[in-house]
């Protein structure tokens, strides 16, 4: 299928773009942001919600800066993997995608990633076949074919992998948009409704991730379940972090994604398990609680039962570290 024709937008700065959103907002123009373009483009292609304005951020530099704890958006993955970053973002930015995908692919991208689900990420005449559905219904006003008989929300999974690696390490996110600039704790900016994603409003987008000094004290993994190691997209993943003192785990984070619309972190979970440590046994207890606390739905590749018991596993794995072993 050929992509269809948009105009596309390339400002130098972050004000240019600020601008620019402006503008076609204030036109009633509406439009998309881009950045490596290995997501939104194969969208395109598949004619999925597209728009007649596409804004690239490619040319903006200072975007680009990238240091321990200050990552900008346009930073590529694999920058990202050798970077000066904490090891835990390397490992999750390596088992991204391929190494062709990862050159081009960028962070604001991978953390804005459109939700999927195997009833929208299809051609156009596949999904016409079935009478679209609610997320691109083409004005038929068509039903979730997930959870149907409710028109309102879409349950899409979110199936990027550096957001659960990044909230572990308690990062911030920094938006920039006609309204001014706006940072949040990087696990308020999901939105449950995967049309939605996020809580970026028209015209704003993301210029960098930033992490607290005190995150270089942390220890982390990230575990990742997927059909081919070669490239495929998560369809479970879990991240931890920890910190030990004097034998004592003094502080403990965990954080899902690829089996919701959202990624998640799961405080209460580590909370009911962290005051009582014994090691092994509460381990697999708090494996258990993420299990039970993620609730996965039928439209990705594996089925949602699959998924949920490889979370327990993946997250006893994640904490090997912390463990040795169990
Ligand atoms: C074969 C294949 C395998 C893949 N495997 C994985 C995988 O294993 N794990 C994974 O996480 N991803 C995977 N991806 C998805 C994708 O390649 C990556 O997530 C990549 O990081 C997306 O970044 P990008 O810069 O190319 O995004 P783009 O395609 O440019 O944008 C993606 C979305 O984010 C929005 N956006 C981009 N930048 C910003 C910004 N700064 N502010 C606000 N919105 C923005 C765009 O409008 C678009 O909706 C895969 C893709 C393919 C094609
Ligand atoms: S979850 Fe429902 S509305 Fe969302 S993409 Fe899938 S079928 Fe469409």
């Amino acid at each position: 299928m050929k992509t269809p024709p948009f105009k596309l937008h390339r400002p130098n700065s972050i004000q240019d773009a600020v601008n620019i959103a402006s503008k076609l907002n204030s036109k009633g123009e509406e439009f998309d942001w881009v950045s490596g373009g290995t997501d939104l483009l194969p969208n395109y292609k598949w004619h999925i919600n597209t728009k007649n304005h596409v804004i690239s951020l490619a040319n903006i530099g200072e975007m680009k800066r990238l240091e321990s704890h200050h990552i900008g958006a346009m930073v590529t993955l694999h920058e990202l993997e050798n970077g000066p970053v904490h090891s835990l973002i390397q490992k999750g930015a390596s088992s991204i995608a391929s190494t062709l995908i990862r050159r081009s692919g960028t962070v604001g991208g991978n953390i804005c990633l459109d939700t999927r689900c195997f009833w929208f990420n299809q051609t156009e005449d596949w999904r016409r076949s079935i009478d679209w559905c609610h997320k691109c219904d083409c004005d038929t006003n068509a039903d979730c074919r997930v959870i149907p008989n409710q028109n309102t929300l879409c349950v899409a999974t979110y199936q990027g992998d550096l957001a659960p690696c990044f909230m572990v390490l308690g990062a911030m996110i920094h938006l920039a948009g006609p309204d001014g600039q706006r940072s949040m704790n990087l696990d308020e900016f999901f939105a449950l409704d995967g049309m939605k994603r996020n809580v970026l409003e028209n015209g704003e987008f993301v210029t960098h991730i930033t992490l607290p000094i005190e995150s270089d004290q942390l220890v982390g993994d990230y575990q990742k379940l997927r059909l081919r190691e070669s490239w495929d997209f998560p369809e479970a993943g879990v991240a931890a972090s920890w910190k030990c003192n004097e034998g004592r785990v003094e502080e403990l984070n965990i954080a899902t994604t690829a089996c919701e619309s959202i990624p998640r972190l799961h405080s209460e979970q580590v909370a009911e398990v962290l005051n009582e440590w014994d090691g092994k046994e509460s381990a697999k207890k708090l494996a258990e609680q993420i299990r039970k606390a993620v609730k996965p739905v039928n439209n990705t590749y594996f089925p949602p039962a699959y998924r949920r018991k490889m979370l327990r596993v993946l997250t006893k794995r994640a904490l090997n570290g912390l463990l040795g072993g169990i």
